[in-house]
């Protein structure tokens, strides 16, 4: 089977983001025809557009598909709804976000996707999680996403201590 390396952008700054993330990452790894190949780092960061809602923490998961990049946003909105994302006030507060950032070396514009993510070369908190997954990635116009990171807006990042599962409270 053909695959695609895909790089998933996570976000999420309502009902325990963090472990929002983590379940996010289970799901994508359980997606048809998809591997997760690895997840990156979480990090706190302010949000960009309306400063009245918490901060988010951010991630981003290296997948390897056989999907179409079309069938992997159908998946991803999916999961986004299974998490109770409510769609109100653009870039407010939500319980899971999940971008599509990169999709091989592909360059796609349609009604429904723009790869890469048109705001990826802006974002700290998605390139640094990228950084960790490939220090080497590049995006199809060349520009390498180390470059990108250091030439970035500033969203006060900070990297969070390893999930764990056990750390959690008991429900
Ligand atoms: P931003 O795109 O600035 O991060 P957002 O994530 O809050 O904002 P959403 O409301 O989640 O935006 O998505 C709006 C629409 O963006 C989706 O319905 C989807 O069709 C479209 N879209 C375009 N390109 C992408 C992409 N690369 N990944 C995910 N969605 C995308
Ligand atoms: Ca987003
Ligand atoms: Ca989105």
């Amino acid at each position: 089977m053909a695959t695609t390396d895909a790089f998933v952008g996570l976000g999420s700054n309502l009902a325990d983001p963090t472990a929002q993330l983590a379940r996010a990452i289970s799901a994508l790894a359980a997606l048809p025809a998809t591997s997760l190949v690895a997840q990156s780092a979480f990090y706190t960061s302010r949000p960009v557009g309306p400063q009245d809602q918490p901060d988010f923490v951010n991630g981003a998961a290296w997948l390897r598909t056989g999907l179409t990049a079309l069938e992997l946003l159908d998946q991803l909105q999916a999961i986004e709804q299974q998490h109770g994302r409510v769609r109100k006030q653009h870039w407010g507060p939500r319980t899971l976000d999940l971008d599509l950032l990169l999709f091989g070396s592909e360059t796609i514009r349609n009604d429904r996707l723009t790869v890469p993510h048109c705001e990826l070369p802006n974002r700290d908190f998605v390139l640094q999680p990228l950084l960790d997954l490939n220090a080497d990635l590049a995006l199809p116009d060349g520009r390498s996403v180390a470059d990108l990171r250091q030439r970035c807006p500033d969203n006060r990042l900070k990297k969070l201590p390893p999930f764990s599962r056990e750390l959690q409270p008991p429900c």
